[in-house]
């Protein structure tokens, strides 16, 4: 059997306490800590609380009990927190997607994907090397890999070349 120790309910007196135990199941077949007041069963005493709160009466009492200046003090506090907790969070995720989109880290393969979709988008190589200021025998070269990307096609497809320290 689980539970606390056995306490009788003289001993729990003698020590000042609220609650004994007798490991015994009550009426109701909870084996639970007695209240020392009436004897009931704490699971008992929780069940009739817990019953009574849906009752017309006590229904009345929670409302009532809402109305307390501590108790609305209480949840416009929590409502205010919660708003701001959200609020934060948002902002962090805001900033955390314009940092990423300003500072999008490029492999050569994907500067190399990008200046292709440009082409494509612009209508050919021609047309994007135009369109760019750019000599159309290198852009030709660069989408065959046979020459590196210039700093001016890295400008013209809306990148920077940055030099990050170790
Ligand atoms: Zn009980």
């Amino acid at each position: 059997m689980t539970g606390p120790k056995p306490i009788s309910r003289e001993l729990a007196r003698e020590r000042g306490l609220l609650r004994y135990f007798t490991g015994k199941p009550c009426k109701h077949g909870h084996v639970a800590e007695r209240l020392l007041s009436n004897r009931e069963c704490v699971v008992c005493a929780k069940l009739r609380d817990v019953q009574w709160l849906i009752t017309p009466k006590g229904k009345a009492y929670q409302r009532q009990y809402r109305e307390t200046p501590k108790m609305r003090n209480y949840h416009r506090e929590y409502s205010r927190k919660r708003y701001l907790e959200k609020k934060a969070a948002n902002q962090s995720v805001r900033e955390s997607c314009e940092t990423e989109d300003r500072l999008r880290v490029l492999k050569p393969k994907e500067i190399l994907q990008l200046l292709r979709a440009e082409v494509t988008k612009a209508g050919g190589q021609e047309a994007w090397a135009k369109k760019a200021g750019i000599d159309r025998a290198l852009v030709n070269k660069v989408i065959h890999q046979k020459r590196p990307v210039s700093r001016n096609m890295m400008k013209a497809l809306g990148l920077r070349v940055v030099v990050v320290k170790d």
